[in-house]
């Protein structure tokens, strides 16, 4: 059992009280709360007995359907949070003052990147710096978790890519998020702060943003079962992607600030899958058996028994710049905080074809 001490003032007397760590209730404070992994780790923080405070934007409404859709909206705290504020952000800490900070909160597509890179740059690199600002100045003992991301590996330099590989990024999005991932370094070794990054790899669930191509195809596979959609439109089908399962990698966020030092992780799969792949395996589940014709942009992906074409290709959803290749080794999660992987990128995707078909 851990132990710490906490300071109090009483009249003259300044006194030491023993707390032990694992019986009080801990606060977390969440940003970017209504996404995916927000809603994922704001479950397994309720679970774990945590206080939880979900950040949102400020917008027309409160877009809680991630969180209703796994019933934990009413177990959390919400505020109004804007990353590009600063004096919003003070004011927040400030208010909860938080055991713990994820943030999660991001301009999170690579596409979007590409057509607005100096939004994603005020959100996804200042937008961290003034967080850790805000930490700094209010109590630089709340412990810090940054979702930096794969992405940063770009045009990868070594396969798999560990916490080692060198970074060369490929899109506004991942210059920004790495100069966010090193703001945290800096701040970790500048200021003695518990400021960690968990460096994701892709990683997707029935509550996935709807532009990424993980849930485009797995909404597609139940509309066009459905007979609502007549055609899957995608871009380049030979990138390849690590894969895993959001509900499992947000459990490796917590462990990592309940360990004695902040570090870095990767967190991944070691396994790859073609976006082709993710067609074949999504169609499969979805009762469809799907054949390719033609290449490149006249690749089409045609059903076995009716012969009529269901997937094309169109240069409207590439990228100005790649990133061809994705795989992770997860071995110093593995070794240090005991995670592994369970779900296989086959299960995650008949898992989410399921879900989208019983939605429909
Ligand atoms: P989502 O896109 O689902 O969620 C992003 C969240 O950030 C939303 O709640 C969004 O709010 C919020 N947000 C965006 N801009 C701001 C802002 N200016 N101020 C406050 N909040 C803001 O992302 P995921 O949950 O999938 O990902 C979580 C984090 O992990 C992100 O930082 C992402 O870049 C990173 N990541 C994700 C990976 C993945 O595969 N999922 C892989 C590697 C890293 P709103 O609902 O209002 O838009
Ligand atoms: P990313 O790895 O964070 O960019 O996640 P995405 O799911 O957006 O994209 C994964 C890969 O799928 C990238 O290599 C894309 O170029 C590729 N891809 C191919 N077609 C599409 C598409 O229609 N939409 C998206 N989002 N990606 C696509």
């Amino acid at each position: 059992m851990k132990f710490f001490y906490q300071e109090r003032t009483l009249g003259f007397f300044n006194l030491y009280f023993k707390y032990c760590e694992d019986c009080v209730k801990k606060t977390a404070l969440i940003t970017g709360i209504t996404g995916q992994d927000g809603a994922y780790l704001a479950q397994h923080l309720l679970g774990l007995g945590y206080e939880v405070y979900g950040a949102y934007r400020r917008s027309a409404g409160i877009n809680t359907s991630n969180l209703d859709y796994l019933g934990v909206t009413d177990g959390i705290k919400m505020v109004s949070f804007e990353l590009l504020e600063l004096t919003n952000i003070i004011r927040t800490i400030e208010k909860i003052q938080p055991d713990e900070v994820y943030n999660l909160a991001a301009q999170s597509f690579v596409g979007a990147s590409f057509d607005q890179p100096l939004f994603t740059a005020e959100t996804n690199d200042l937008g961290v710096l003034r967080l850790l600002e805000a930490i700094r100045l209010v109590n630089k003992d709340i412990k810090f978790y940054q979702a930096s991301t794969s992405e940063m590996f770009g045009k990868v330099q070594s396969i798999p890519q560990t916490e080692k590989t060198p970074f060369y990024p490929r899109s506004p999005y991942a210059v920004a998020k790495l100069a966010a991932h090193w703001y945290t370094t800096n701040y970790r070794e500048s200021y003695d702060m518990f400021a960690c990054s968990g460096i994701l790899f892709n990683h997707e669930s029935p509550i996935r943003g709807h532009e990424f191509v993980t849930r485009k195809i797995t909404m597609a596979v139940a509309r066009i079962q459905a007979g609502t959609q007549s055609i899957l439109t995608l871009g380049n089908l030979q990138a390849k992607r690590d894969w895993g399962y959001a509900k499992e990698y947000v459990q490796l966020m917590h462990k990592m600030l309940q360990h004695e030092t902040a570090d870095d992780y990767v967190i991944a799969t070691n396994e790859t899958n073609t976006i082709e792949r993710c067609v074949e395996v999504a169609f499969a589940a979805g009762g469809i058996e799907i054949e390719w014709q033609g290449e490149g942009v006249d690749q089409k992906g045609i059903d076995k028994k009716t012969g009529k074409a269901l997937v094309e290709v169109s240069p409207e959803f590439f990228r100005p710049a790649e990133v061809e290749l994705l795989i992770g080794s997860p071995q110093k999660a593995k070794d240090i905080l005991g995670w592994e992987p369970k779900t296989t990128f086959k299960e995650l995707i008949e898992l989410m074809v399921a879900e989208d078909i019983k939605r429909l």
